[in-house]
């Protein structure tokens, strides 16, 4: 079957403007020849630290810039060249959830019209009474009381807030929501409640998620495959068993080992990486990981590393890698099995 999202090798970069990074001019290679697909009623997660590109990956596929390079396909549609006029049946199917829900509803509306104006702009509203049904439905739906919607949204708690988001971005009746770190400025106890909920509604509407984050023990927790990014790129992309019990890129294995085993004495090997991220204006040459890697070699300075099959993960895993430690013998290669 086809999948509901396709991203095919898109990049974006942006000029840089006078006076940043000390006046350099070039470009920032934000997102730099990223691919993935999201499939219906999948959580694909986007990890990886800040600056890595994963929310403009996200924007990418929201149609909130053009794109430099590259294809997103919605249903085997293409997206990312629709005209501007041509773009609301795309805004109703892909729906987005942002980090803080203070900044996200407009203060001056009462739950009610927040949520309805949605439904109103993709002529989705019916009957006075059938637009009461749905909004009320809605606030079954992310378990929040019905009265609710007569309230406005400073009365309510952050956690209480991000259901009401969730709500807005259900009301359209989406097949994918962007989450960009959708539970991050959450206390943990909440984040978990918010967690649980996109789950059940994933399994109750067989909603398609990309969840953006940088908090790996969240996506542990809930997702079904993670594409992790370094500087724009895609290092690995893994369903979640195999890619927490069994990194294949160098990238991956460092950033798990810094993540809290929820089982003690489990503990992951620790890998410190040398040196900072660095400046997506001028990535490093072949891998853009070498300059941090611990196993660089000769060849990893000068050719780009492709994402392929990892063989040893075993042939039906779906694990993808890009590293050129897995076209060495096993005996060779300190990431295999
Ligand atoms: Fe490290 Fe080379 Fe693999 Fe890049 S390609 S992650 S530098 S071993
Ligand atoms: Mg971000």
């Amino acid at each position: 079957a086809r999948p509901l999202l396709q991203v095919n090798d898109i990049k974006k970069y942006f000029p840089l403007r006078g006076g940043f990074f000390g006046g350099r001019t070039g470009q920032v290679h934000a997102v730099d020849g990223v691919s993935f697909h999201v499939d219906r009623g999948e959580t694909l997660s986007l990890v990886g630290e800040s600056g890595c590109g994963k929310s403009t990956v996200g924007k990418a596929i929201l149609r909130l810039f053009t794109l430099t390079d590259g294809q997103v396909v919605l249903d085997g549609q293409r997206i990312d060249d629709l005209p501007a006029g041509r773009l609301r049946p795309l805004r109703r199917r892909i729906q987005v959830i942002f980090q803080d829900p203070f900044s996200a509803l407009n203060p001056r509306l009462r739950v009610r019209d927040i949520l309805a104006e949605p439904l109103r702009s993709f002529g989705m509203a019916g009957s006075r009474s059938e637009l009461t049904a749905r909004l009320e439905k809605l606030m079954d739906t992310v378990r929040l009381p019905r009265d609710a919607l007569s309230r406005f949204p400073h009365e309510f708690s952050g956690g209480q807030r991000q259901r009401i988001c969730i709500a807005r971005a259900l009301a359209p009746e989406p097949d994918l929501i962007v989450c960009d770190e959708a539970v991050s400025a959450l206390d943990v106890s909440v984040k978990a409640q918010i967690v649980n909920l996109l789950q059940d509604l994933q399994s109750e509407l067989g909603l398609a998620l990309l969840f953006i984050s940088h908090d790996l023990a969240v996506v542990e927790h809930m997702t079904h495959r993670v594409a992790v990014m370094y500087l724009g790129a895609v290092a690995e992309v893994a369903p979640r068993r195999s890619l927490f019990a069994a990194p294949k890129h160098p990238y991956t294995q460092a950033l798990l080992s810094a993540v809290p085993v929820p089982v003690p004495g489990q503990a992951r090997q620790r890998v410190i990486l040398k040196g900072d991220v660095p400046s997506p204006i001028n990535p490093p040459s072949g891998c853009r990981f070498h300059t941090r890697c611990p196993y660089a070699f000769d060849r990893c300075k000068t050719e780009r590393p492709v994402l392929k099959l990892v063989p040893d993960a075993g042939v039906n895993a779906g694990h993808w890698a890009a590293c050129h430690l897995h076209d060495l013998p096993a005996s060779q290669n300190p990431l295999a099995a």
